[in-house]
């Protein structure tokens, strides 16, 4: 069976090659001119004919080679004619008004194949002529008509096909290789490679994954890659509550930071704190103290504190009284200093004291007995004491008076030792003793 497979496939290979053996092709004879001429028929077109052609020693026709052919529609006619036989050949081609179309040689073993546009109704005439005189042999020809061609099972691919786009294979004719029939390939289709992404998923967007073709790398395929969460950090305080104001936290995503949570902290509302004195009240003016929130420092409170009065102090003596003038005395406010009150300290006399001495008398001197004031030591009343004179002792002689010096003699006060001196005067010779 494999084997009955092979040869198939080796005849079909050479199919497009192996052209219909001689002894195949079928003899057609033509006239002996043109109004002998053989009318081809449509059975006749497309096939490939052996014909004889004969020249007398005149170079004349002398066998029936002349063909005619009544063209059936408008189209292209290919005239294909081989030289089989052994002397040049000259195909002649004309029409009805006798122009001549074609007038070519062809040599030994050689080949034509020439193409025609023709209209229907057009009469073509068709003569095979050697150029031997005396010669006969065989020519080989076929008139291919579009419609009317050999069919091999060769064919050229004239468009490769794509993914996308169809692509063309040709049939030439085994005959004249025009191309008689051609034949859609169809697209051959994407052929998806392995998806990659192109574009990851992030918390924002979609992802995308594609898939190429791997021969034309056109995306074949696509596939959105759904959103993917977010990713929630911790909560963390934006604003502070405080007193008045409400306070915010907020979460966010560790990756978009996008806002994924807010909680709001209400305001705290105020603290009362401590009152303060602002305006210290005095004894006469009032002050004022106010209230604040221990954590804000707003003044929540305040009021007037009321002047507290004068406080009663100590009096105290600005002016002392004496035994004759009179003083003065003060009261003033402990707290502000400021005089309250003032009052007279009548003088309050002499305080008389017993009368006494109060300056001895002396040897010279008087003395003085006085009654002072006891406070002010002013004297009140005075007695005068006499001086007590001096009480000198006797008189006594320190040095003795001679004929011939003086003597002196002493003498003191008892009381305050004042001393008198006295000269003695010098003796004189009363007595003559001396
Ligand atoms: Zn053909
Ligand atoms: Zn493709
Ligand atoms: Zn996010
Ligand atoms: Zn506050
Ligand atoms: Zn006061
Ligand atoms: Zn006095
Ligand atoms: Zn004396």
């Amino acid at each position: 069976m494999k084997r009955l497979l092979l040869v198939l496939v080796a005849l079909m290979l050479a199919l497009p090659l192996a052209w219909a053996e001689d002894a195949e092709i079928p003899r057609l004879q033509g006239g002996q001119d043109r109004e002998t001429a053989l009318v081809l028929t449509e059975e006749q077109l497309g096939k490939q004919w052996l014909t004889y052609v004969s020249m007398d020693n005149f170079g004349k026709n002398v066998t029936n080679s002349w063909f005619r052919l009544e063209v059936p529609v408008d189209g292209t006619l290919t005239f294909s004619a081989w030289n089989v036989g052994n002397q040049v050949n000259r195909p002649c081609i004309t029409n009805a008004k006798g122009d001549k179309l074609l007038w070519k040689s062809i040599a030994v073993n050689d080949q034509l194949h020439y193409e025609i546009n023709a209209t229907a109704g057009d009469t073509l005439y068709i003569e095979f002529a050697s150029f031997g005189y005396g010669v006969a042999m065989d020519m080989k020809f076929a008139i291919c008509y579009d419609g009317y061609h050999q069919e091999g099972v060769y064919y050229e691919v004239a468009k490769e096909p794509t993914c996308t786009e169809a692509g063309e294979r040709i049939f030439p004719c085994t005959i004249c290789f025009s191309t008689y029939r051609s034949e859609v390939i169809p697209a051959l289709g994407h052929t998806a490679g392995e998806a990659e992404i192109v574009e990851e998923a992030t918390c924002l967007k979609t992802g995308l994954k594609i898939a190429k073709c791997t021969v034309c790398g056109e995306v074949v395929s696509s596939e959105e890659i759904a959103v993917m969460p977010h990713t929630p950090d911790v909560v963390t305080t934006v604003k502070m509550a405080t007193c008045t104001e409400d306070g915010l936290a907020e979460q966010h995503c560790t990756v978009c930071n996008a806002t994924l949570a807010t909680e709001v902290h209400p305001a705290l509302g105020h603290t009362l704190g401590e009152w303060k004195d602002e305006v210290m009240a005095t004894c006469t003016a009032d002050g004022l103290r106010k209230q604040y929130c221990a954590v804000c420092n707003v003044v929540l409170n305040e009021e007037k504190v009321p002047a507290h009065g004068h406080a009663a102090g100590e009096w105290k003596d600005e002016v002392q009284a004496t035994c004759t003038a009179d003083g003065l005395r003060k009261q003033y406010c402990a707290s502000c200093h400021e005089v309250l009150a003032e009052e007279t300290v009548a003088a309050y006399g002499h305080s008389p004291a017993e009368l006494a001495v109060t300056r001895e008398a002396t040897c010279l001197q008087s003395g003085l007995k006085e009654k002072l004031c006891s406070t002010c030591g002013v004297a009140l009343e005075s007695q005068q004491l006499d001086a007590l004179g001096h009480r000198y002792t006797e008189w006594e002689i320190t040095t003795e008076a001679t004929k011939d010096a003086e003597g002196e003699q002493r003498r003191h006060c008892t009381n305050c030792g004042d001393t008198q001196y006295e000269k003695l005067p010098k003796v004189e010779k009363l007595f003559g003793i001396f």
